[in-house]
């Protein structure tokens, strides 16, 4: 079946989002969305839509980024699945009141942590995954019992147009709505008022919606981007750890929040890396990898030309083949190219990997101080030490040992950045409770009435409490 390529929306039709809004804020004020057989039945919806829309979702997703399917099922359709199914066992348990311990001088009493909706929610999706960060994001809104508004990316419009067409018929029409279209929607949307905003895109868009939710005082989730490093120890197992390094930066065509971005060496590993990162792309997608049916393109012509502009005066080590008429760039290795290049001084997004000659650990770990705090980093090597130090000494929002991509999977591990690379997390439990206000309520019987708080304050009330509090 052909995926249907609706025509992006240019007219912002103001009145309609107005209405939209407060048709879905009537629908939370009922209570409607507080039962937990509705949250699960949003859920439902979201699994059933994602399944029985999975080939559709496939191909919209190979129009808008030439994405090979089993690249789509792993990184859209399967995750989003799992993480539903997984928010769809445990939620129950995370919205029960959540016991507090309580002081002494505060008993007889109880206090309980009780999770309630925000309300409204915004989501602004990016075209990277554009199924997943629009679906798992979705499903933590639900299961925290909020109505939500959609705006997905108009740069992967295909697969816009399958989720807008048809998942609301999955769901409460009176608790969701999708507003498609670019910046002037989003711009639309960012005006009203709302319970929360999550937003996934880039940093300079996120300082935008910050903005925007400050005048309303509207907490934001802010999944953002930036330059995530790799630093490979020199005992690192340089076999594994250039397919793995190559395998993350061309999933997608290097087009993941979470790539590796650029690779920190020292000399004694980089010629030997720079012929096995070759090497791996070479057996993941033969000598001619234009002809790959398991190798992505890059979203736009817009994108295009700003990555083969990247590669303007840099040494070039294996790739650097283009087509603007297919949007092809091969992975591309540029070595020890200028620290104030595009190409280091912008978050990347496409299939090149910069390798950067370093000293030693210590340095490697300097060259990432330096700069923003990334969304994630990636240290490979056999030695803890090594490990441990660069743990300990970094902050990202995440990352790997010995691997790359693989912790935006696990639905317990907290996804986020950190810094300029983000605010706030989510999957699983930490995607519940950024959707939710986590009421902290303490219950006192009228029995057992103590004076002791109360004036007037007397010498003995004074050092009891002080003893006791
Ligand atoms: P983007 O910031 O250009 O767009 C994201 C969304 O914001 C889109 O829906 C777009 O329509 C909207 N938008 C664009 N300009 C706007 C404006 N001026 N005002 C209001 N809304 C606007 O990002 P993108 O190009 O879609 O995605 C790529 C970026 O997203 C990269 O930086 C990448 O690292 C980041 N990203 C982060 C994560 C994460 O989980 N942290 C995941 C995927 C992508």
């Amino acid at each position: 079946m052909t995926a249907t390529v609706p025509a992006p929306t240019d007219v912002v039709e103001t009145d309609q989002m107005v209405q939209t809004i407060e048709r879905l804020r009537s629908t939370v004020e009922s209570g409607r969305t507080r039962s937990l057989d509705w949250r699960e039945a949003q859920l439902d919806g979201i699994i059933r839509f994602t399944t029985d829309f999975t080939d559709e979702l496939l191909e919209a997703m190979e129009t808008d980024l030439g994405r090979p399917g089993l690249e789509g099922w792993i990184a859209d359709i399967g995750s989003s699945i799992n993480e539903a199914e997984y928010i769809k066992k445990k939620f129950r348990k995370w919205a029960a009141p959540r016991k507090a311990k309580l002081n002494v001088a505060l008993q007889p009493a109880s206090a309980r942590i009780m999770p309630e909706p925000l309300g409204v929610a915004l989501i602004i999706a990016p075209w990277n995954y554009p199924v997943n960060l629009v679906l798992e994001p979705m499903a933590a809104a639900f299961a925290a019992g909020n109505a939500i508004v959609l705006k997905p990316s108009e740069i992967s419009p295909a697969t816009a147009g399958v989720i807008a067409q048809n998942l609301p018929d999955y769901l409460d029409s009176d608790a969701f709505a999708v507003f498609e279209g670019g910046p002037e929607v989003s711009t639309a949307l960012l005006a009203e008022k709302w319970d929360h905003i999550f937003f996934t895109g880039s940093t300079k868009v996120g300082q935008i919606v910050m903005e925007a939710a400050a005048k309303n005082l509207t907490p934001v989730t802010l999944e953002l981007g930036g330059k995530s490093p790799v630093i490979v120890g020199d005992d690192a197992d340089l076999d594994v750890t250039a397919q793995r390094i190559a395998w993350g930066k061309s999933f997608n065509a290097g087009q993941t929040c979470i790539a590796p971005d650029y690779v920190l060496v020292t000399e004694k590993n980089r010629d030997a890396l720079i012929d096995k990162l070759s090497e791996a792309w070479t057996s993941f997608y033969g000598t001619e990898i234009s002809a790959s049916d398991d190798y992505g393109r890059v979203v736009s012509d817009r994108h295009h030309q700003r990555l083969v502009g990247m590669l303007d005066g840099q040494t070039v080590a294996f790739g650097g083949d283009h087509d603007g008429e297919t949007r092809f760039l091969s992975p591309t290795i540029v070595v020890d190219p200028a620290l104030d290049s595009t190409v280091m001084s912008e978050e990347i997004f496409g299939p090149i990997l910069p390798i950067i000659t370093v000293d030693n650990i210590d340095a490697a770990i300097r060259f990432v101080n330096d700069r923003p705090k990334p969304l994630a980093l990636y240290v490979f090597a056999n030695d803890d030490d090594v490990v441990d130090r660069v743990l300990s000494r970094t902050s990202s929002g995440g990352g790997c040992v010995n691997h790359v991509l693989l912790h935006f999977s696990p639905s317990e591990l907290p996804f986020g950045g950190v810094g300029a690379s983000g605010m706030g997390r989510y999957h699983g439990k930490s995607g519940f409770d950024a959707f939710s206000n986590l009421k902290g309520i303490v219950r006192k019987p009228f029995r057992g009435e103590s004076k002791l708080v109360y004036p007037p304050y007397t010498d003995g009330k004074t050092k009891l409490l002080r003893k006791f509090l």
